[in-house]
C-alpha cells in the first residue's frame, strides 16, 4: 500500500501565484475550468511545453492529456508551426486588412472540409458558433434554436442552457446573466434523442432556426452519436427547412482530416471550427453553404466583425499545422492507433480492479467515466462517481500524468505520444485507480 501511493509534488511557485492571481483575476483564472475546482487542490502553472511534456514553474514534468483542450494535435511547439510564426513576425503582428494567408487558409479549409463553400475566420470558438446562429437566425428568418443538454458551445449567451464543459463543471449550467428573453429562444433536449428533437420541432412550427450541436461530445466527456442519430437530424432538418450546424470546434481536423462529418459520412449546412486551425493561436471559423454564408456582411445583411480577425500570426500557425495535416493522413492512423491502446489499457485496468468503469472513444477524443452505466447522455454521465474521479486525477498528477480536471471534459491525444508513454501512462492509471477506489 505505502509503495503505490502517490509521490509528493512541490508545487510551492504554483501555489503562490494562484494566491496572488485570486485577489486580481475571478477565481484566479481565465477560465473556469483551470481552477481545480471539481477535482479539489490548487491549480498548477505552467512555465513551458515541448512535444509530449509540460513544465510547470516548480520543474515538475507532466504527460499532457489536455494539450491546451484540443489544439495541440501534433503535440506542443511543433517545429513547422513555430517556424511558420517566426517567420510571420517581423512582416506584422496585426494589419486590420486582408491578407493572402487568410485566403490560402479559407481555401485549404474548404478543400478539407467539402460541406463548407464559403469561410469567415474569427478569434476563438465562442465567436464561431455565436455568429452562426445570428446567420441561421438572418437566413431563416426564425427566432429558435435547439441544441443538446451537455453540450457546450462556448459561452454566448444563448448556449448558456444546459450547458457542458466547465458550466456544467461548476454546476451553474444556467448561468445567472443570461435574460429569460434569450433563453426562451433556446430549446434543449437530451442528446442522442432523436423523438424528442422531432417532438420540440413539432411544438415549435416554423419557429427554430437552427440545430446545433457537438457530432461527438467532448464537453460532458465523451459521449459518441447513436448510430443513426446525425442521419436522422439530417433528414429531421432538411424537413423543416432548419439549418444543420455541427460544432466541430472540438471535433474538426481531429477525429479525420475533414472532421466528424467526415468520419460519420454527414453534410451539414454550417460548421463552426476552432482549436486545431489556431495550431495554438486564438483562431476560430464558421462556414457552410455559399447561400447562407453570402447573409454575412459585406455580401449580405447579418452583421459579424472582428479588429483582429485574421490576424496574420495566428493565421500563419493554424496554416501551418492545417497543411501538414492534409500532406500526412497517416496522423490520423497513428492517432487511432495510440488513443485505443491508451483507453483499451484503461478499461482493462478497472477491469482487473474489478471497478468495470465506462471508458468511451472516438478517434484521438476519450475518457473513462467512474461508472459502470453506459454514457450516451448528459444523465447518465451524471451517475459517475466524482468524489473517486477527483482522487483519481490527483493520484495521476502526482504521478506526473495531466489530465482534464473534471469528469464531464475529454481527454485528447496528439502525435507526440509514443508507445512509452503510453507503457508509463499505464503503469500510472493502475497505481492510481488503486489508489482512488
Ligand atoms: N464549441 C465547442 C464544441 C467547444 O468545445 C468549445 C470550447 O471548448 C467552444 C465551442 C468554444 O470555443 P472557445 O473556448 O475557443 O471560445
Amino acid at each position: 500500500q505505502q509503495a503505490s501511493s502517490a509521490p509528493d509534488l512541490n508545487l510551492s511557485t504554483s501555489d503562490q501565484l494562484f494566491t496572488r492571481a485570486k485577489d486580481l483575476i475571478p477565481g484566479g483564472v481565465n477560465s473556469p475550468v483551470r481552477a481545480f475546482r471539481a477535482v479539489g487542490g490548487h491549480p498548477v502553472f505552467m512555465q513551458s511545453a515541448q512535444g509530449a511534456w509540460l513544465t510547470d514553474v516548480d520543474g515538475n514534468r507532466y504527460l499532457d492529456f489536455i494539450n491546451s483542450w484540443g489544439p495541440m494535435i501534433l503535440g506542443h511547439a511543433p517545429q513547422i508551426v513555430l517556424d511558420a510564426v517566426a517567420q510571420a513576425l517581423p512582416s506584422s503582428l496585426s494589419f486590420g486588412a486582408p491578407t493572402r494567408r487568410e485566403v490560402d487558409m479559407a481555401e485549404l479549409i474548404i478543400e478539407m472540409v467539402p460541406s463548407i463553400e464559403k469561410v469567415r475566420l474569427v478569434n476563438s470558438g465562442t465567436e464561431a458558433t455565436m455568429s452562426a446562429i445570428r446567420v441561421a437566425r438572418g437566413y431563416t428568418g426564425r427566432p429558435k434554436i435547439l441544441k443538446f443538454e451537455g453540450c457546450y458551445h462556448g459561452h454566448g449567451d444563448s448556449f448558456l442552457i444546459a450547458a457542458g464543459s466547465g458550466a456544467l463543471t461548476l454546476g451553474t449550467p444556467d448561468s445567472p446573466g443570461v435574460t429569460e428573453g434569450v433563453a426562451k429562444d433556446t430549446l434543449t433536449v437530451p442528446y442522442n434523442d432523436l423523438a424528442a428533437v422531432a417532438a420540440a420541432i413539432e411544438a415549435n412550427p416554423e419557429q427554430i432556426a437552427a440545430i446545433i450541436l457537438e457530432p461527438v461530445v467532448g464537453n460532458i466527456g465523451l459521449v459518441p452519436p447513436a448510430e443513426g442519430f446525425l442521419q436522422g437530424l439530417r433528414e429531421l432538418c432538411t424537413r423543416h427547412g432548419i439549418v444543420y450546424i455541427f460544432d466541430e470546434v472540438m471535433t474538426g481536423f481531429r477525429l479525420a482530416r475533414g472532421g466528424a462529418q467526415e468520419l460519420y459520412g454527414i453534410e451539414p449546412d454550417m460548421t463552426t471550427l476552432g482549436k486545431i486551425i489556431g495550431g495554438g493561436m486564438p483562431v476560430g471559423a464558421y462556414g457552410g453553404k455559399k447561400e447562407i454564408m453570402d447573409q454575412v456582411a459585406p455580401a449580405g445583411k447579418v452583421y459579424q466583425a472582428g479588429t483582429l480577425s485574421g490576424n496574420p500570426i495566428a493565421t500563419a500557425a493554424g496554416l501551418a499545422q492545417l497543411r501538414y495535416l492534409n500532406e500526412h493522413p497517416e496522423v490520423y492512423q497513428q492517432l487511432e492507433r495510440t488513443s485505443a491502446l491508451l483507453a483499451d489499457g484503461t478499461r482493462q485496468i478497472a477491469a482487473e480492479l474489478g471497478l468495470n468503469y465506462t471508458v468511451n472513444r472516438v478517434g484521438s477524443m476519450w475518457n473513462v467515466f467512474f461508472t459502470t452505466q453506459p454514457v450516451t447522455d448528459l444523465a447518465s454521465a451524471k451517475t459517475s462517481d466524482l468524489e473517486a474521479f477527483g482522487r483519481y486525477f490527483r493520484a495521476m498528477l502526482h504521478r506526473g500524468i495531466y489530465l482534464a480536471p473534471s469528469q464531464f471534459e475529454a481527454l485528447f491525444v496528439s502525435t507526440a505520444v509514443t508507445d512509452d508513454l503510453v507503457d508509463l501512462y499505464l503503469s500510472a492509471c493502475r497505481a492510481a485507480m488503486r489508489e482512488a477506489h
